[in-house]
């Protein structure tokens, strides 16, 4: 059997996929075809679409460093909600520029809040983390990851060179690899946390289709 039967699929856009496509660096068969989504923007989507009658209640949502391959999605099934997409430095998909460390929103602002692969660059990320937890709503939810390595400490310096970034946590502008206090650093935030890896949540076969890896991690936090 082949094409359709066999085809992977894409959660972020919803597109059947028959070979996935190089991600950032060649790594191979890790980017959609049709919406350049990665590992992390299909496992978010997943997620998304699984709380999707929960969105529809939601009053406003908040994207970090927003992302088309996670926004389209975001926006479509949270429509009734205002949609606030929020970045320092790219503004290209962003409709507010702002500091992450110090939002421009009142306090209880959001119901939900998307922080994917935004904590590692920011130098105070303890302060961005009070941050978020002063904007959800009481019972809010952030849906977080990280560039995160199990059974070590985080690995962080945050005057380190461009080099020594990239070789000590992976690119230029990250200033650390969280490692095992993760969590704590958000519980010591405010913010009750629980971590899930892919296969927690979702069956291998479902993984497998959507092109995920088992082991992709994701933290669940609520302010409290
Ligand atoms: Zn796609």
């Amino acid at each position: 059997m082949t094409g359709v039967q066999n085809a992977g699929f894409c959660p972020a856009c919803f597109s059947l996929v028959e070979t996935w496509t190089p991600g950032p660096g060649g790594r191979p068969r890790a980017s959609c075809p049709v919406c350049h989504s990665l590992e992390r923007h299909r496992f978010l989507a997943s997620i998304l679409y699984d709380f999707r009658l929960w969105l529809c209640t939601c009053r406003a949502v908040l994207e970090y460093a927003p992302q088309p391959q996670i926004s389209v999605l975001l926006k479509k099934l949270a429509g009734a909600a205002t949609y606030v997409g929020s970045d320092l430095i790219d503004l290209r998909f962003a409709t507010v520029a702002a500091d992450a460390c110090s939002m421009p929103f009142q306090d209880r602002s959001f119901d939900l809040a998307i922080s994917f692969h935004v904590l590692e660059h920011i130098p105070d990320d303890a302060a961005a983390m009070r941050d978020l937890a002063r904007i959800l709503v009481p019972g809010g939810l952030a849906i977080i990851q990280v560039p995160h390595r199990a059974g070590v400490p985080t690995d962080e310096d945050i005057n380190a060179s461009p080099e020594e970034r990239t070789r000590r946590f992976g690119q230029h502008d990250h200033v650390r690899y969280y490692g095992n206090d993760f969590q704590q650093r958000l519980e010591d935030a405010g913010l009750e946390t629980q971590y899930f890896s892919a296969i927690d949540v979702y069956s291998s076969e479902k993984l497998e289709r959507w092109n995920v890896p088992k082991s992709h991690p994701i933290w669940l936090a609520r302010s409290c």
